[in-house]
């Protein structure tokens, strides 16, 4: 699995807590490529899509989705990632360029490019929506998703993020990145709170260990230790688009004819183009386009 993104998911042998580890390295580095992030826009978004990836794979059904979205009025403005059942997440920010002062221990400062404001966890599961909304905490992302857990759906829970940013041949890189989440489930035994407090203090450098090669296993003996455990299963994730032609047509649609033929009388009808948030694919359209697929559908 080296060079590829990955998640373990285990549980305790008791049955009192879950966990899902993941390496986000390569992740990062395709969200970097797309979004030409400074390095502290870099780190909030890596750790958003960290984030949703792991939330994304403790859903159950093919079709479900989950989005985080960060919305503070610091400098980097909205962050937005978007995850299936599979850990597979897409994302952006809203300024790519953002950047602040480092903290006073050398880590990038994530919290000053975010700012204060809320955060929001949509999910689609069999078709229906839900939605929780928290105060963001401290604007480090990891215990902005942990005060969600706790305050929307009242299950405790540990999450460390980590995006380790450097150079290579003169171009920024992602050297390492990844997470932690471990929850604990109903009737969990009182002593493992406990264990998993002390233990979450250990994982506060977890990009360091996934720099220094620490796999999946071996983070999770580290937020587990003193816990018996097993490991269900391990796989692949990306960050992934599934934007299409057709999605774009339907959005089109979804604006209505009045709307998109003003976009042509404003550009002397010019073809329109629209590039897509996540991956920055560009669709065109030209005005022919656009009067078929109108009466397509007529
Ligand atoms: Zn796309």
């Amino acid at each position: 699995m080296k060079n590829a993104s990955y998640i373990l998911r285990g549980m305790t042998r008791d049955g009192s807590a879950r966990i899902v580890v993941e390496n986000s390295t390569e992740i990062v580095n395709d969200a970097m490529r797309l979004h030409h992030t400074s390095p502290t826009a870099t780190a909030a978004l890596g750790r958003t899509l960290t984030a949703a990836s792991m939330m994304g794979s403790l859903m159950g059904g093919k079709e479900d989705s989950l989005t985080v979205a960060i919305n503070g009025d610091g400098p980097v403005g909205s962050i937005v990632a978007v995850a299936d059942y599979m850990g597979n997440v897409k994302g952006y920010v809203g300024d790519p360029t953002a950047e602040a002062d480092a903290k006073s221990n050398g880590k990038l400062n994530v919290s000053g490019i975010v700012g204060d404001g809320r955060l929001t966890v949509s999910r689609f599961l069999d078709g229906k929506p839900y939605n929780g909304v928290v105060r963001l905490k401290s604007g480090e992302i990891a215990e902005d998703i942990a005060a969600y857990y706790a305050e929307s759906e009242q299950v405790p829970t540990v999450c460390s993020l980590g995006v380790l940013v450097g150079e290579e041949d003169g171009r920024l890189i992602c050297r390492a990145a990844g997470g932690v989440i471990v929850q604990l489930l109903p009737f969990a035994d009182e002593k493992i709170i406990g264990i998993l407090e002390k233990n979450a203090a250990s994982l506060a450098n977890i990009s360091t260990l996934i720099n220094n090669g620490a796999t999946g296993k071996e983070i999770a003996d580290i937020a587990l230790a003193g816990i018996e455990y097993d490991v269900f299963d391990e796989f692949e994730v990306a960050y992934r688009c599934d934007c299409s032609r057709e999605r774009t047509a339907k959005m089109l649609l979804g604006m209505g004819k009045n709307d998109v033929m003003k976009l042509f009388e404003e550009k002397n009808d010019e073809d329109i183009e629209a590039a897509c948030y996540f991956c920055d694919k560009k669709y065109v359209f030209t005005k022919e386009d656009v009067e078929a697929l109108f009466s397509s559908v007529k």
